[in-house]
């Protein structure tokens, strides 16, 4: 007997629903098109021949019942918008299904140099110019990036500058960093004294 592998199949999935057809298995109402909807695969025969489809499920309707096919799915799921890729983690998170990951901040809600956050990035650029040491970020979590072309620059202070080896492609854990000005389209940092920046 010869096995087919169908390597795609044996995930479950999440993508936009490309039409209005399928049905929900938990409320049995119909998808709506474009709304996001998970696949749980099953395997079912036809002359002899295993065929693997999927379940589709509203993806509400699958935070309730189904949430570890959720979490599985969105290793998978390459084809999800950035912020819905998020705003599924966020949910994920509060329900204490994934860790690693703190608690999303939109930096537009934040104030200039009142607030102290905690990220990870991955550095893209550095400009030794200036006396500091200006850093570009792609990537950043947990802030909320206004936009794909939206940057985020750290500027250290003079004693960490010197005292700091940091290459681009480097990804960093900056503890209790300083947010200078969260309105503007590249928000920057200001890591002083009191933050502590690891290689991961
Ligand atoms: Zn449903």
């Amino acid at each position: 007997m010869i096995s087919m592998p169908s390597p795609k199949a044996e995930n479950p999935t999440l993508e936009y629903s490309p039409s209005s057809r399928a049905k929900c298995r938990i409320c049995k109402k119909n998808i709506e098109k474009g709304a996001i909807r998970l696949g749980t695969p099953y395997v079912f025969r036809k002359d002899g021949e295993e065929i693997f489809s999927f379940r589709w499920h509203h993806l509400d309707c699958s935070m309730g019942k189904d949430p570890q096919s959720i979490v599985k799915a969105l290793k998978f799921s390459k084809s999800l918008r950035k912020e819905d890729r998020l705003r599924i983690q966020e949910e994920l998170e509060d329900r204490g299904l994934i860790e690693g990951v703190s608690k999303p901040i939109k930096i537009g809600k934040l104030s200039p140099n009142l607030n102290r956050i905690n990220v990870v990035a991955k550095v893209t650029h550095i400009f030794p110019s200036r006396q500091d040491l200006l850093l570009s970020f792609r990537r950043i979590q947990p802030i909320y990036l206004k936009d794909d072309t939206g940057e985020v620059k750290l500027v250290l202070d003079e004693s960490l500058s010197k005292n700091t080896n940091i290459s681009p492609g480097d990804t960093l854990e900056i503890s209790n960093v300083k947010v200078l000005n969260p309105y503007d389209n590249v928000v920057e940092l200001f890591a002083d004294e009191k933050t502590i920046i690891k290689a991961l």
